[in-house]
């Protein structure tokens, strides 16, 4: 990766939207093993953090697609965002799955099919290979994160919340929405009754006849809970931020720069947060998030007076005159929670316009895409 990140991602985004998106529906269920990843996009690190908006890949897509050639993509792009809305309408989905997270840990004690499964020794030869991928790379495909989320549920019998710190610990794409709901789905918690089951001959299909004859589990239970997650009221409105001197920049919204409103403050803070999270990360992962701030910092300093500061030290800075593009549900917010520190927030205009549609299941949402997508890309 080149110095500018940003320019690196947006020349990755050109390539793929050049080369690769034409086939991207048809392709992009396989995955051709980490030296050839042409089939789907490699964008998830970026969009994670911000570095590309969902809207500008949108924009650039359809500039050389038209919305029927390129339909999947754009639903795909779109998901991430159905799940952080759907998140942020439950957020109590999150904070007991660290409750529960927290507890199971507490009662592993050495659990050796746990042990194997995180080694990569299990009898499953494919399960091994993807969580040494998953420790190398950072990344595995969406449909092998399905298959590894279903074996280690369903065949592995271990809890679903296990799985997903897992995943937050190595992959360079972790988001508190997409992985969490994404477990859940699996599980069969998310759309009640309706698990997603790895099956061998689907694995050997979409792997290109990489593994064959797996043994798996291939007809259990949907797991399911007692606990009803209630739809709250989301009470986002936009202020005017005129008043406020101070830019605050979480690590979801690192292109600060793209931001229309980003000339008009005086200072600009970017957080990082090294000690204050809730789950374990591996080094590569915290350094990555490093070099992605520090890469926000080099972008802008030439233009405002702008410095990294440790979440801790945002008690330092004067809140009553500082705004921050919202952190959504996860570390960032719990902290800033906890801690009382009441910055005011603003909302991307592509989560106000699809957030709505965030009630029911993804399907609903889709219905709805042509009329965010007519708000977003004017
Ligand atoms: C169990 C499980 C856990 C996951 N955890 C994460 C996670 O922590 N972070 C994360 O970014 N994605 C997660 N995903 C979603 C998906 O696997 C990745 O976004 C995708 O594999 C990234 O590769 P790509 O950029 O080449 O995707 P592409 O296929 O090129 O898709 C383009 C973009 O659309 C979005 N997208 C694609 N598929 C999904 C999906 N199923 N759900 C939500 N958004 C999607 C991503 O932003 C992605 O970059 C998870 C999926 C599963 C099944």
């Amino acid at each position: 990766m080149n110095k500018n990140i940003r320019q690196y991602a947006l020349h990755s985004l050109t390539e793929f939207i050049n080369s690769d998106l034409k086939e991207y529906s048809s392709k992009r269920n396989y995955d051709y093993g980490p030296n050839n990843r042409k089939n789907t996009s490699n964008l998830s690190k970026f969009i994670t953090h911000g570095i590309l908006t969902e809207k500008e890949i949108i924009k650039h897509s359809l500039a050389k697609f038209k919305y029927e050639v390129i339909e999947k993509f754009i639903q795909e792009i779109l998901w991430r965002i159905y799940w952080k809305g759907w998140l942020e309408k439950r957020s109590a989905v999150w904070s007991d799955y660290l409750k529960n997270l927290n507890k199971l840990k507490k009662e592993l004690n050495c659990d050796q099919n746990y042990t194997n499964a995180i080694n990569g020794n299990t009898d499953i030869p494919c399960f091994n290979d993807w969580i040494h991928e998953l420790k190398k790379y950072g990344y595995l495909h969406n449909h092998t994160r399905m298959w590894f989320a279903s074996i280690w549920i369903f065949t592995l019998k271990l809890p679903w919340e296990l799985g997903a710190e897992i995943f937050m610990k190595y992959l360079y794409d972790g988001d508190y929405a997409s992985n969490t709901l994404s477990w859940r789905w699996v599980a069969g918690l998310q759309t009640k009754g309706k698990h997603y089951v790895a099956q061998s001959w689907n694995i050997q299909k979409f792997t290109n006849n990489k593994y064959s004859n797996i043994k798996l589990v291939e007809n259990p239970l949907p797991m399911n809970e007692n606990q009803i997650y209630k739809e709250a009221f989301l009470d986002f409105q936009n202020i005017d931020v005129k008043q406020y001197e101070n830019f605050v920049i979480f690590e979801n919204n690192l292109s600060a720069e793209n931001f229309d409103l980003f000339l008009d403050f005086k200072n600009i803070f970017i957080v990082k947060n090294v000690n204050h999270r809730k789950l374990d990360y591996d080094k590569k992962v915290m350094d990555f998030k490093t070099k992605l701030i520090e890469d926000q910092l080099s972008r802008i300093e030439n233009i405002k007076p702008v410095q990294i500061i440790d979440i801790s030290e945002l008690k330092k800075i004067d809140i009553s005159m500082s705004i921050s593009l919202y952190p959504n549900v996860g570390e960032n917010l719990d902290y800033l929670i906890k801690n009382n520190i009441q910055i005011k927030f603003i909302y991307r205009t592509i989560d106000l316009v699809s957030y709505q549609f965030c009630n029911k299941g993804y399907f609903n949402f889709k219905r709805n895409i042509p009329f965010i997508l007519k708000k977003i890309v004017a």
